[in-house]
């Protein structure tokens, strides 16, 4: 096996004990075909992209890169309530890139054949599932919004089968870190307190170096990790992204939202929104995901029990403590976010009406959620045309006294508007639409697509279809799958 160098690899992970990992190779793909490549990132990264031919065969698996030792990550989680043990299934990292300026990150091949972790799975990925997280993942990081990025897909030999039959795709993805609240599960009750301990120094090392020296640093950690899991549930509120499943392997403690499987974003507002196919309760709805993020965080504080305090007792007053900070900090940061959605500087309690207000009008009214704000932000009179919809006049009027009170009023709330509010996002009919003619080998729809997403806060001439919500029959039969 040859292949030059393409990557900048290390593998400071694989310093951990070895219950952490397998050294796995991916499983070769045979004739392969790059579908979409992110040039942009792989110059970021300072990774050539005139070297077609050798990047398709490092980033379809066939050949493994001379400087590399790739391997699965083992872990575990709460999969809808349930704990279970997991692992990487159909992914291996390659390696963690490290770029000029001294950044590192996981690249991941997701579908790229089996690992012992696979238990009944192939391993593989579906072409439009890949394709479907490139788009999804690239929209949300220039939404501003932390998460994994996509470098590539490639198009693999071979079918794949799931309901029915399914060219097969490797993605690329890339993180700042796969380690997950599910790896602490895995550590604290498969593994023995060295393997936590170290686990919990790694993860500092690598992510929060300057949490190294606090008193406490575990205890840090635990806070650190619930801030970042609060910024990214309010940026995703923000814009109205269901992850989809929340699952406890699925949270990154880096704070980057991953695991693009059944994720959507909403149209029309109602809190309970929820496409996932398997997702018959309505678990990890729209308006769910505070409540679950903070359940998921206190399975963290659970099992870094063993190392928040040496007495037992001690150790779970100070993780119910942690936790019970969750719903201050939750409201607060939820509060100022929204609050500049509407284009209020200087918050009061009362302004936080206003938000409630809204929601409610929204739903009732069933109102497109990016619409209206970005109506509110860009309409001549910072209005959501009230003739339309009388309901809303009251509210308009007291957001108005509300707007006023900033420094320069209404101007001040058009430019926090505009850095709050999208104009496009990745609609569900696009996206499928888009998802469905790239599988059929014409890319012009995604791309487009990855064009307009990539300025999502400019409006854009010659879209209007970007930002006509769908049909509500379309909306109302939609399903999204892992
Ligand atoms: P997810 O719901 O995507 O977080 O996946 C849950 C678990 O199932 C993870 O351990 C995945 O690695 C594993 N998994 C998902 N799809 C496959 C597959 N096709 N083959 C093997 N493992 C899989
Ligand atoms: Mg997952
Ligand atoms: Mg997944």
């Amino acid at each position: 096996m040859h292949t030059d160098n393409i990557f900048n690899f290390e593998y400071s992970y694989l310093s951990l004990p070895d219950r952490f990992y397998s050294l796995v190779h991916p499983t070769v793909a045979g004739q392969s075909e790059m579908v979409l490549k992110n040039a942009a990132l792989l110059k970021e990264l300072g990774i050539p992209t005139d070297q077609t031919t050798r990047l398709l065969a490092v980033l379809s698996g066939n050949e493994v890169p001379s400087n590399s030792t790739p391997f699965a990550q083992a872990y575990a989680g709460h999969q809808f309530g349930h704990f279970t043990m997991l692992g990487d299934g159909r992914a291996i990292i390659l390696g963690e890139h490290k770029t000029a300026d001294f950044k590192r990150y996981d690249i991941q091949l997701k579908g790229s054949g089996p690992t012992p972790y696979s238990r009944s799975g192939d391993g593989r990925g579906t072409l439009k599932s890949m394709l479907r997280e490139y788009l999804m993942s690239e929209a949300m990081y220039h939404l501003r919004i932390p998460t994994s990025r996509s470098l590539a897909v490639v198009k693999t030999k071979g079918p794949v089968y799931r309901e029915s039959i399914h060219p097969g795709a490797v993605l690329t993805r890339l993180m700042e870190s796969h380690i997950r609240i599910g790896t602490f599960e895995y550590a604290s009750y498969f593994g023995g307190t060295d393997d936590l301990k170290a686990l919990v120094n790694y993860s500092i090392q690598r992510l929060f170096p300057e949490i190294g020296q606090d008193e406490n640093p575990v205890l840090s950690l635990l806070q650190k990790v619930m801030d970042l899991q609060i910024d990214l549930v309010v940026n995703w509120m923000r814009v109205g992204f269901i992850h989809g499943v929340m699952n406890t392997d699925n949270v990154a403690i880096s704070g980057e939202t991953f695991d693009y499987g059944p994720c959507a974003f909403m149209n029309a507002y109602h809190p309970e929104t929820v496409f996932s196919s398997i997702d018959a309760h309505g678990r990890y709805a729209f308006a769910n995901q505070p409540g679950i993020i903070k359940w998921n965080l206190a399975r963290l504080a659970e099992a870094l029990l063993p190392l928040l305090h040496k007495e037992a007792d001690k150790a779970l007053v100070m993780a119910q403590q942690a936790i019970e900070q969750f719903d201050e900090h939750w409201k607060d940061r939820y509060y100022r976010t929204m609050l500049h959605k509407l284009g209020i500087e200087n918050r009061t309690t009362e302004d936080e009406g206003l938000v409630d207000e809204l929601l409610e009008l929204m739903k009732v009214l069933k109102l497109d959620y990016t619409n209206t704000f970005s109506a509110l932000s860009r309409g001549a009179e910072g209005t959501v045309n009230p003739q339309d919809h009388p309901a809303l006049k009251p509210w308009l009027e007291k957001w108005q006294i509300s707007v006023s009170k900033n420094s320069q009023g209404l101007d001040t709330a058009k430019s926090i508007m505009k850095a709050y509010n999208p104009v496009f996002i990745p609609r569900n009919h696009l996206v499928e639409e888009a998802l469905d003619a790239a599988t059929a080998g014409d890319l012009s729809l995604i791309e487009r697509m990855l064009h307009i997403l990539a300025t999502p806060y400019e409006d854009q001439a010659n879209c209007e279809n970007y930002k006509t919500p769908p049909e509500s029959d379309f909306e109302a039969n939609y399903q999204t799958f892992c």
